[in-house]
């Protein structure tokens, strides 16, 4: 999609720090990290967020899912780690891409702010 950052990232039009990537989804490192290992996971099909995702997408969703201990063992993330998609207005969703916030060396809080 034009002027979506994170799919000029998928298609390398600008460049990112790479920490996993397969024919489905892109995981790099975040510009601005809130924690020690800081990644973000996205699919390179554009789906703005999770109140998008539709049933045709049922298969990527539970891909995602399943990869994240994989990203999260490629990057050394050995003692557990959140998992955070921000959705929308409230949920603070800046970039309208859907992406999967993988973040970890140092232990959470909760509840989250
Ligand atoms: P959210 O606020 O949940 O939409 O998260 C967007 C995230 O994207 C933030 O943590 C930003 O720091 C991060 N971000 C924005 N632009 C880039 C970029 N070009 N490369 C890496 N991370 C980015
Ligand atoms: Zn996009």
């Amino acid at each position: 999609m034009a002027d979506c950052i994170f799919c000029m990232i998928a298609n390398k039009d600008i460049p990112s720090n790479i920490a996993y990537e397969d024919d489905k989804i892109l995981a790099f490192h975040d510009l601005e990290p809130q924690a020690p290992v800081h990644v973000l996971i996205i699919p390179k099909k554009h789906i703005a967020s999770l109140d998008d995702v539709q049933n045709e997408d049922l298969e990527l969703m539970g891909y995602i899912m399943t990869k994240v201990k994989e990203v999260a063992e490629k990057v050394g993330l050995d003692n557990g780690y959140r998992v955070v998609i921000n959705t929308g207005e409230d949920g603070m969703q800046t970039v309208k891409h859907l992406h999967v916030h993988l973040l970890g060396k140092r232990k959470m809080t909760w509840p989250p702010g």
